[in-house]
């Protein structure tokens, strides 16, 4: 393997900013991919914009002007035949705004964001042009994943040198009788400097052989590393865990309904693991409101019987605050001490129950994040509890995992609400063992939803008021296009706002993830408690809060989330026995896949089918659906767009380590740099 600094131009500094990319050699450039590129050649008409892309556009100015802000700018007006863009200036001077007199045409070059009037460009690169002006004829330029000081330019520059100088040495680490025959060095040759010829298109879609061709190698890469570390994870030593005697029966005494069917099996596949000397590692799927909870306390009965800790995270404060109360009410009757940890825990509140943890006097330990971290210790961790897995990366469960008394791995249970489809766990939680809940409780009355274009969004709030001076309690959902806590609190609170004032005579609450874990705890808890009607909020509420008597939910442009979370969304509701209902608003224009999207919900309830279709439906070109799977650090593969090649990937990665077990370091080496190597630990 070639130190990078045997290239031109690189030199420690360099090699140090290299580094922070996890470029180390010059194959570790090689494989460093572009995540885009940019077509100067092209004029895009500005109705098929994507936001985040950048375009070459070509337009006449409609007008300028400089809207009154914190920040003088120029706005200018920018049309071609299909659409409008507004182009933005922070820095204007003579030379700008010559070029761009009204009635004049410009070719600009920029990326596309959201801005106060809808699509923008900041400070584009412009060229003043006639309707006759030759387009240019360029490559395709490559953009790469960078770093702060680290120009395109440079990073091109060394990726050439390298496929210049090393591409011939790179060994092939898949059989050829795997793969699409795409010999690896023309591929990356390709993906890194495309020809006149390339489509943009089909590059933009990872469509083309050479690029398939790669995805392929990562995701057998990919299905070896989760096969390995099931493998490892097999034979890892932790504690036998017999079934409970009296706990769990005292636990279910207490409860006023008995187990489904379903979370009947799933606590037997629990206990069956637990008693195993080997690391249990199962993940619980189960629609929302299918009981997970209990199973999951049931699991708690078990090893809090058998004298060992139990650790029960969840991603959100409101949820692990939720599931403290339900633990400590459940448990506390029962003698079990139930202790609380969350990062916003501070002085001698964290000190005590730091301590009781070490000490091992909480026996159950409620918490967020927080019980990952390094100080947090065990005295003896025996089974650790995941809720909303999704939210949790493969790291972050391992970090949990590492916490058990010294020499022993405690067990894992991880919980999750969103359905993955088959495809994609194979992928995603390749190294869990899965049960599925596939039953809700009896006396579930199904949510009625239904699709309601944004422009009537006044008849909904004025229902809705109605309803809840009738006694009902609604949740009002708001969201935004960027995935931003920030602007989705704005959002809450000018909805919140206007709401309030339009509708004194109504007690409204409003949550969001900008606010202090106990201002969220009190406004959540006057919301269970019926002491507010109308709950304004942010997604934050999207998993696993339960308020039995709201049997209401607005989703606000619901057609910006994924289906899938969406439809968590609306498992808030339903909850009761109340009928329930859900109104999803949205923006119109809608395209034909949107109405076809937000349809599904309208007819299914049924979680698994909505993911299943969800993942059919949302092509490589939707921006607005939530990533579901998390980024799970590939570099050129997508589970969403590439999952038809995950069961051939498998099966791959199934011969690879039966007949070239040569192949399986160097293949982690390439491909997961970066992960830990459960194998060799
Ligand atoms: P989720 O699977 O979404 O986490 P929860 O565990 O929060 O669901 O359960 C949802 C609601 O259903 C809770 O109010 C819980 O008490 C109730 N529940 C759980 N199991 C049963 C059951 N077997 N019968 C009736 N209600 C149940
Ligand atoms: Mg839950």
């Amino acid at each position: 393997m070639t130190s990078i600094q045997t290239l031109q131009g690189i030199g420690q500094a360099t090699a140090s900013l290299l580094e922070k990319l996890h470029i180390f050699t010059t194959e570790d450039l090689l494989f460093h991919l572009p995540r885009d590129y940019e077509d100067r050649s092209t004029i895009i008409p500005m109705n098929q914009l994507s936001v985040g892309r950048s375009y070459l556009l070509e337009g006449v100015v409609q007008s300028v002007d400089f809207p009154p802000g914190k920040r003088k700018s120029m706005a200018v007006g920018l049309q071609d035949d299909t659409a409008k863009v507004t182009l933005r200036f922070y820095h204007i001077y003579k030379n700008l705004t010559d070029r761009l007199q009204i009635g004049n045409r410009v070719r600009v070059f920029g990326e596309v964001r959201v801005g106060a009037r809808g699509l923008e460009l900041y400070h584009p690169e412009i060229q003043s042009v006639t309707p006759h002006t030759a387009l240019p004829k360029t490559q395709l330029t490559a953009i790469y994943p960078s770093t702060e000081g680290l120009t395109q330019p440079k990073l091109r520059e060394y990726i050439k040198q390298a496929l210049q100088q090393h591409s011939d040495h790179l060994p092939e680490l898949i059989p050829a009788q795997f793969h699409n025959g795409y010999a690896l060095q023309q591929a990356l040759l390709y993906i890194h400097e495309p020809p006149i010829s390339a489509n943009m298109q089909q590059l933009s879609q990872a469509a083309h052989p050479a690029q398939q061709r790669l995805i392929f190698e990562e995701l057998v890469a990919h299905q070896i590393s989760l096969l390995t570390r099931r493998a490892y994870i097999r034979q890892i030593q932790s504690p036998v865990i017999a079934t409970s005697q009296t706990l769990a029966k005292q636990l279910l005494a207490q409860l006023p309904f008995s187990l489904t069917a379903a979370q009947k099996r799933v606590s037997k596949e629990i206990a069956h693991d637990l008693k195993q000397d080997k690391a249990m590692l199962r993940l619980v799927q189960g629609d929302v409101g299918a009981g997970k909870t209990l199973v999951a306390a049931i699991a708690a009965c078990h090893a809090l019987e058998s004298g060992w800790q139990v650790a029960l995270m969840a991603p959100t404060e409101i949820l692990a605050e939720q599931h403290f109360l339900n633990f400590s009410r459940w448990f506390e009757p029962l003698g079990i001490q139930v202790a609380w940890l969350s990062g916003k825990q501070k002085g001698k509140a964290r000190a005590q129950a730091e301590q009781d943890i070490a000490s091992g006097s909480a026996q159950l330990v409620v918490g967020t994040h927080a019980l990952f971290q390094d100080n947090i210790s065990f005295a003896k961790l025996g089974l650790a509890i995941i809720d909303e897995q999704h939210r949790f990366g493969v790291d972050q469960r391992l970090a949990l995992r590492n916490k058990g008394e010294k020499g022993t791995t405690p067990h894992q249970l991880v919980m999750t609400a969103t359905p993955i489809p088959r495809t994609l766990a194979m992928s995603a939680y390749g190294d869990l063992d899965t049960s599925v809940i596939d039953e809700l409780p009896p006396g579930r009355t199904p949510i009625q939803t239904v699709t309601i274009p944004l422009e009537r969004r006044e008849q909904v709030l004025q229902r809705i008021a109605n309803n809840c001076r009738e006694g009902k309690q609604a949740y009002w959902v708001c969201t935004l296009v960027e995935q931003s806590e920030t602007l989705d609190a704005q959002a809450a609170e000018a909805t919140y706002l206007e709401i309030k004032e339009r509708f004194p005579d109504l007690k409204i609450g409003l949550v969001h993830g900008k606010m202090k874990a106990d201002e969220k705890q009190s406004v959540m808890q006057a919301f269970k408690q019926n002491e507010l009607q109308l709950l304004i909020a942010t997604t934050v509420i999207e998993v696993g809060v339960d308020v039995p008597n709201a049997s209401i939910m607005i989703i606000e442009n619901a057609e910006r989330l994924g289906l899938s979370q969406l439809h968590q969304l609306r498992g808030r509701v339903g909850r009761g026995a109340l009928a329930s209902f859900c109104a999803l608003l949205y923006k119109t224009p809608l395209s034909q896949n949107g109405y076809e999207r937000l349809a599904i919900l309208r007819e299914s309830n049924d979680g698994f089918v909505i993911a299943e279709k969800d993942l059919e439906l949302r092509g490589p070109g939707e921006l607005l659906g939530t990533k579901q799977t998390g980024d799970m650090g590939f570099r050129v593969a997508q589970l969403e767009r590439d999952n038809h090649l995950l069961a051939q990937a498998h099966h791959v990665a199934e011969q690879i380590l039966k007949q070239y077990p040569e192949l399986v370091e160097p293949l982690l080496k390439r491909w997961l740099p970066e992960a830990p190597r459960y194998a060799y630990i």
